[in-house]
């Protein structure tokens, strides 16, 4: 019981998955694939329609017109559109269900079609692979409902056929419920360590890892450039803090300084700890407001109240991106940040200095504290 409640109470980040498939170059065939799968739902309605006996009433030929009607833009979409949002992937999902619901439980002969039940199995596939318990359950609850509804029908229907539409039964329960939720037990599992992988277990921020994966997410946003703004922090003598506290309190220290950055910089942002004492955060933001919220960083590093206050220096960098090369990109800006995060470092800390390319300009920076 504490098992399932464990499984139940799993937390599932869609976002996180697709960022990971992305990382993994594994995002566009599976988008192919998709659409693939789209298509064929669309060649076996229209197979369906020209079955003597399937699609003879007008509501059964209605249901298989519309998923041959619906299944061909849907496919070029997966093909030429970009990952869907969490929303538009629910959608997808209510879709294909629904779809197939309304196919095999208005075509006729029911013990005949009985069989293609076991195409929820395809959806429970993206499904597992993509959201978790909550959707799951109800994909798998919906999908039972309607073979079962199925089943009754064609109990009623073709009694006859008893002993094989029983067979036909168990044999889709298997199919469709056991094979398709031990995957998911086991995805979750591994999901669950993979996603400690992409985070820092002292501040719970990314790791340098998680930061790429996230960055590497930025390459399908709309538009061939991005402006970006990078700011780079380091505390200042930290080695002194733990030289004085000692160890475990230098580890408080950065986690407080962690949860400061993420207090001022929240998500869209991309927060990452370095490491030891150096962080960096990737705005989208333009560049005064970045300014503007280093400067309240830098303030709120250092209370009164901290049992050994801190001070940091920080540098901020701006540049226009290629998408296509967000990586390179954004390597080269964290670059110019961390050159001022030093000027200003060598101005005695505690301050936020700005990046000036010096060849356009002729000046090294400009700091304030
Ligand atoms: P500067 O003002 O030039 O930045 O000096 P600094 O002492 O902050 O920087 P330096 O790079 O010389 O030393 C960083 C110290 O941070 C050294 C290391 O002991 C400490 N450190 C790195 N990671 C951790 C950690 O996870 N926990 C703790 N407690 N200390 C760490
Ligand atoms: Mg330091
Ligand atoms: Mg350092």
């Amino acid at each position: 019981m504490n098992g399932l409640r464990q499984w139940w109470a799993l937390p599932v980040d869609y976002g996180w998955n697709v960022a990971y498939a992305r990382y993994q170059r594994a995002l566009d065939i599976t988008r192919v694939l998709i659409g693939v799968c789209c298509w064929l739902y669309g060649i076996a309605a229209a197979i369906a329609l020209t079955i003597p006996g399937i699609g003879d009433s007008n509501l059964g030929r209605w249901t298989l017109w519309f998923t041959l009607g619906t299944t061909v833009p849907v496919g070029v979409a997966w093909f030429i559109g970009g990952w869907p949002s969490w929303r538009m992937s629910l959608a997808f999902v209510v879709y294909a269900d629904v779809a197939l619901a309304a196919v095999v439980l208005t075509v006729d002969s029911p013990s005949a079609v009985l069989p293609m039940a076991a195409l929820f199995t395809v959806v429970g596939s993206y499904v597992v692979g993509f959201h978790g318990p909550k959707l799951v359950t109800a994909h798998h609850v919906f999908a039972l409902v309607t073979t079962i509804a199925l089943y009754v029908s064609a109990m009623v229907s073709d009694p006859a056929q008893g002993p094989r539409t029983n067979l036909y039964l168990v044999m889709l329960i298997l199919v469709m419920l056991a094979a398709p939720l031990i995957c998911h037990f086991f995805l979750m599992l591994l999901r669950r360590d993979a996603t400690g992988a992409f985070y820092d277990p002292l501040t719970g921020m990314r790791n340098r890892r998680g930061f790429d994966a996230a960055i590497g997410a930025l390459e399908s946003r709309p538009g061939s450039e991005l402006a970006v703004v990078a700011v780079v922090i380091d505390i200042d003598n930290f080695k002194s803090v733990n030289d004085r506290y000692g160890h475990e309190h230098g580890d408080a220290a950065i986690r407080l300084t962690a949860s400061r950055i993420l207090e001022v910089f929240p998500a869209p942002a991309i927060s990452v700890r370095l490491g030891g004492e150096e962080f960096a955060v990737i705005c989208a933001d333009g560049l005064e407001t970045v300014m503007r919220r280093s400067e309240l960083l830098r303030t709120r590093l250092c209370a009164r109240s901290d049992t050994a206050p801190l001070t940091a220096s920080l540098g901020v960098a701006e540049a226009v991106v290629v998408t296509r090369e967000i990586h390179t990109g954004v390597d080269e800006v964290l670059a110019y940040a961390d050159q001022a995060m030093y000027q200003a470092k060598g101005l005695g800390g505690d301050r936020v200095a700005h990046y000036v390319d010096d060849s356009r300009s002729g000046r090294d920076g400009d700091t304030q504290q």
